[in-house]
This record gives C-alpha cells, structure tokens and sequence, in this order.
C-alpha cells in the first residue's frame, strides 16, 4: 500500500514531463524497476554486511528499523512545516523511496562520477535535470508546484543515498533543494512560490542560499550587506562568501542588513534572479580541500535592485526565516555524514575480508574488528538519532533546535572519525587516490564546519538548555 504512494508520488511528479533519460526508470512502478546495466557500475566495494544488499534491497539498518518499529501513520495533518494535507511517510514508504534513490544513484551517480567530479572539482551540469526529472529536488514542496509533499525523514533518506554515492554532489543538492526550495516552501508567498518552485524543481534553475560573509561565519548576524530602501524595492550591496551553488545559481536566497542599527532585527530576506540582477556577480569560484565539485563561490552585490514582491517573509523578519532555516538544514545536512560514513563501510568492510596478510583476512584479527564494530555503531547511533529527529518534524510538527543541532553534530564528528578508520583499515591503499577513501574523508570534514560550526552546535544546545533551566539560575 505505501509502496503505491512512493510510486504514485513519483509518477505524479514525471507525469508532465516524462523524461526520455534513463532516470526515468525511477518512475516506474517498483515491480518493474530493474537494476539494469548501471548495476555493474556501482562499485565492488559497495557491498558489506550493513548494506548487503544495497544493489537490490534497502539497506539493512532501514530492513532493522522495519522489523523493530510497527508500522504508524498518523492522521492527516496540516503544520506550517508541511506543505497541505501532508501525511507522514509510513517506513515502508520510506524503504520504498530509498531504493528508488539507490537505483538512479547505480544509473546517474556512479563512482566513476563521483570520482571525476572530485578529480575536476566541477559539478555535472546535467545532474540538475536528471534529479528534476527523477523528482527529488522538491521532497519537502508542495505537490501542486512540482513537489511530492514526501517530508524530512524523505528529505534525509535522499540526502543519506545521494551522499553515500558523492559528497560534493549530495551537498550541492541539498543547497539547493533544502536550503532554497525548502525556505521558499515555508517562507514564500503563492505568488513567489508559483514563479519559483517549479523550475527549481525541475531542476531548470540552481538555487543557493547566501548567508555567510568573510566578516561574519559564525556571528551571522554581525553581516554587512545591506538592503536600501528605494521606490518600487530596495538595493543590495556587499558580498557573500562560501556559497554552495554560489557559481551556477539562477535564484538566490540572500540575508542583507534593511536596518544596520536594529542588529538581528534589521534583517530581511530577499529572492535574488541572477538573470534580472545587473550589479550580482559571482568574484570566483573557491578551490576547497574537499567536497570538491560542489562548487562554492564568493557573491558581490553592486547596487543590486530586487523588487518588493521578491522579499521572502517580513521585512526585518529575516532572523526568524534564518534561524528557522537553519534548524531544518541542520537536521537534512545530518544525513549528508550518515551517506559518507555508509560510504566507508562500503569501502572497508569487502576490502577487510578479501585482503589477507599472515595468511589471514585482516578483518579476523581483533584490532582491525574493533575498528570496523565502532564504525559501523557510530553510523547506527548517528542514524538513529537524525531519523528520530526528523520524524519528530513528520509525525507531531515538534522541530527541536537541540536536536536539529545534535543530530549534525554527532554524525559529523563521527563520520570524520569512520573516515579517517576507513583509511586505516586499508593501510596504503587507503592512502592513495585511487581509492574514495580519502574523498570520504575530506568531504566529512566539511560537516563539522558548514551550516554552524561544531563549536557553535554545542553552543545552540547549551543555550536551549540555559533557557529551559534559566528558572534556576535566576
Ligand atoms: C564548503 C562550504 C560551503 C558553505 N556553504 C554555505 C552556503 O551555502 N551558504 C552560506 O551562507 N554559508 C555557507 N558556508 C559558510 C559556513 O556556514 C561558515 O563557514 C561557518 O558558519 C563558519 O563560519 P566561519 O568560516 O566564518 O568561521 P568562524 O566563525 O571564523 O570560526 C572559526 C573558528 O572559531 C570558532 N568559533 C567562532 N565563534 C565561536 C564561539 N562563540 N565560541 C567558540 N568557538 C567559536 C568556530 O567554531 C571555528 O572553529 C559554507 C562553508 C563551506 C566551507
């Protein structure tokens, strides 16, 4: 039955435009999808005891979670983070979705790819319309634009997939489809919605999200770019550094300063077209140490005119989009480590066991087998907590900054932590490029700084606790 809502869900998104490309496939209902030839494509190293299977089944932790958690659906409910008449996945929807991502992943994203995208350190430029035409740009929208209403645990299960396949590409959807489309889902009026959601969810427009500044990362609020107040709208001047998409983005969601002496709130949100924006301008593309191909880019504002009708929420209600935002980009970009430390079991598990030394596989001697036992515990704890997290968001509306902030910040810790074990058990293969681990590696070491530092994390948990105990510090 749920499976029928996956498959529904998928074939209403396609039905408009069905794509001629193979990601096309992913449409079809489940019985009929086939691995195909990309099935041989998909790297040796990817199957493992965690994941047997991952070529034809779901993964084994979702098989877990569907033998341990009874099957719940609650009533049909409408809450200002869902797009109408949402209804929570079921986990069979959810297992459903996640082979559906893992096929177009063996079709579209394969580690030749995602290799070459980190080698070149340039995004596939026709990646966006194949993950248009395979309706995962718009998880989280409402369907009447293009979306399929389908909710965060959804949103998560992409994002894991797409990430165990290619960090960079991974991160640069969730730019995209979590930090722009979502914001517009939640944030956008239906006139902004219905000029923007549905080329972004086509995947025939890039969308970033434009907050952080040289000046001001972890001090967000200190930034500089201001938003003048001028007939018909308001011009915006200053920069933006770090952007995901910066480079290739056709709509930008950009934070600026409408009234610099009220700090947190004299800020407002605004919609920026790269087409109709003489004065924008991408300054460079940033050479980065890992999740390269995501291409990342410094933004200039040269007396930038945006009309009225293009700011997104209240003037000087920026912080409460920004905030918000930010708690349900904390909570998608958690799955974004589950994907690469799923990644480093795919890797070391079979090379464990077929590499011997002293006439044994290495993965028998203990050492090597309490590297792989914490390996696979932390992506497990990891995994538990952003699912539970996010199914807070689904199922009761609770979205708990704590644990938006939690989730990410034990699976980035971890998944450097699995990463750099991954290396280890290969010894000096796991050196070399040619093997992913490395990528792994540098890709996860982004997510203990991107969306709120590690440091700033433990600071936005410590703060909810000093609120909720602030009656005792009085
Ligand atoms: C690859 C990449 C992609 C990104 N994508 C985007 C994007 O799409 N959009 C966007 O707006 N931004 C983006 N960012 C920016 C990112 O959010 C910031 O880099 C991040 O918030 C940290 O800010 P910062 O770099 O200025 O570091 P700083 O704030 O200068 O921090 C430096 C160090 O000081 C610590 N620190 C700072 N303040 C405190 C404190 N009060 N207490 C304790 N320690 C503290 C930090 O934890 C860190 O260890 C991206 C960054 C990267 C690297």
């Amino acid at each position: 039955m749920s499976s029928a809502r996956i498959s529904r869900a998928l074939l209403l998104r396609s039905a408009p435009s069905p794509s001629p490309s193979a990601t096309a496939s992913l449409f079809r209902p489940r019985q009929l999808s086939t691995l195909g030839p990309a099935s041989a494509t998909r790297p040796q190293t990817t199957s493992s005891p965690t994941t047997t299977a991952t070529l034809a089944r779901p993964s084994s932790a979702i098989a877990i979670r569907h033998a341990q958690t009874p099957q719940r659906r609650h009533a049909s409910t409408t809450h200002p983070k869902h797009p109408q008449g949402f209804e929570p996945p079921t986990t069979d929807d959810l297992a459903e979705l996640r082979e559906r991502v893992q096929d177009f992943v063996r079709r579209e994203l394969t580690e030749e790819i995602a290799a070459s995208v980190d080698r070149t350190n340039n995004f596939p430029a026709d990646m966006w319309a194949k993950l248009g035409d395979a309706g995962l740009l718009g998880i989280t929208a409402d369907e009447q634009h293009g979306g399929l209403a389908l909710g965060y645990q959804a949103h998560c299960v992409v994002m894991e997939e797409l990430s165990r396949a290619s960090g960079s590409v991974a991160l640069s959807y969730a730019a995209h489809s979590q930090l722009c489309v979502n914001q517009l889902q939640l944030n956008g009026s239906a006139a902004q919605k219905a000029q923007f959601l549905p080329d972004l969810i086509a995947g025939r427009k890039v969308g970033a999200l434009a907050m952080s500044e040289s000046g001001a990362g972890s001090d967000v609020v200190g930034m500089r770019t201001t938003a003048r107040a001028v007939d018909g709208g308001y011009v915006l001047n200053g920069s933006k550094m770090w952007i995901t998409n910066g480079p290739d983005a056709d709509v930008i969601v950009v934070y600026a300063k409408t009234d610099p002496d009220a700090g947190s709130k004299g800020i407002t949100a605004f919609l920026v077209e790269r087409a109709t924006s003489p004065g924008f301008s991408c300054a460079r593309k940033l050479d980065k140490m890992g999740m390269r191909g995501s291409n990342t880019g410094e933004l200039v504002f040269e007396d930038v005119f945006v009309p009225a009708s293009h700011v997104l929420g209240r003037v000087n209600g920026g912080v409460r989009v920004l905030m918000e935002g930010l708690d349900l980009e904390r909570l998608v970009l958690s799955a974004g480590p589950l994907g690469l430390m799923q990644a480093a079991l795919d890797v070391a598990l079979p090379y464990a066991h077929a590499r011997k030394q002293f006439g044994t596989p290495i993965a028998h001697f203990q050492l090597l087998q309490g590297k792989l036992a914490d390996m696979y515990t932390k992506l497990q704890a990891a995994r538990a907590y952003t699912y539970a997290t996010a199914r807070a968001v689904d199922e009761e509306g609770t979205v708990k900054t704590q644990d938006c902030a939690g989730a990410i910040l034990y699976a980035a810790e971890r998944a450097t932590e699995v990463a750099l074990d991954c290396i280890q058990v290969l010894g000096g293969m796991g050196y070399m490029e040619e093997m992913p681990a490395s990528r792994i590696l540098r890709d996860a070491k982004l997510y203990e700084i991107g969306a709120g530092t590690s440091e700033v994390r433990r600071m936005v948990i410590g703060r909810a606790f000093n609120k909720e105990y602030a009656h005792l510090s009085s």
